[in-house]
């Protein structure tokens, strides 16, 4: 399964040259939801994921997303694992779960997200879950922008990983791109272009 390509396939993964909400510019882009368009598509991904999962011999009781990015992901992860899918949302800095979900004492859950940047969602996710009595069995995500080390991965953790090492990170690809401060971006140097902010114009 050529991940890369399902990604540019479906308009998800941009070349251009973006401005990113981080101030950085770069010349590629992921626009994850995007991959999502299609049910059949999205299950086919999170199916290669839940296998993933399962050959590591963990086991899953539930699936929890951080809303709004994580919650198709996750949803689909939760039909190819066969368990409960629910989701956190944000509130006051942090993330709560709300509308009558629960989860039980020691419930194993997987925080599942459509991408994982430095894992700060799925890091207050994993806060709310545990603050109820959760056991949060590892990190799972569609796609990994190569700040944190998933299983199987070539990227060593960066510094601007939040998530911690003890919990595993499962994630189809690794999507790590070179980004450059604007003064230092080549693409700015060669003229023929302005960084813009992706999904501004599409
Ligand atoms: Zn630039």
């Amino acid at each position: 399964m050529n991940i890369e390509q399902i990604y540019k396939d479906a308009n998800a993964l941009l070349d251009g040259h973006f401005l990113l909400a981080s101030g950085n510019h770069s010349s590629r882009y992921l626009q994850s939801a995007k991959v999502l368009e299609y049910p059949k598509k999205a299950a086919l991904l999170t199916d290669a994921l839940a296998k993933m999962i399962r050959q590591n011999g963990l086991k899953v009781d539930t699936v929890c997303a951080p809303a709004l990015g994580g919650v198709l992901a996750g949803y689909e992860l939760a039909r190819s694992l066969d368990v409960r899918s629910i989701f956190v949302e944000k509130k006051e800095g942090g993330m709560v779960l709300r509308r009558g979900f629960e989860i039980a004492k020691g419930e194993k859950i997987i925080i599942c997200e459509d991408i994982i940047t430095t894992g700060g969602s799925a890091l207050k996710a994993a806060k709310a879950i545990e603050a109820l009595g959760g056991e949060v069995v590892a990190f799972a995500s569609l796609a990994n922008r190569g700040f944190c080390k998933r299983v199987g991965g070539n990227d060593t953790t960066k510094p601007e990983c939040a998530l911690p090492e003890s919990i595993p990170l499962f994630a189809l690809d690794d999507f790590t791109f070179e980004m450059y401060a604007p003064e230092h971006c080549p693409l700015c140097k060669e003229g023929r272009s302005k960084a813009i902010k992706p999904g501004s114009n599409a």
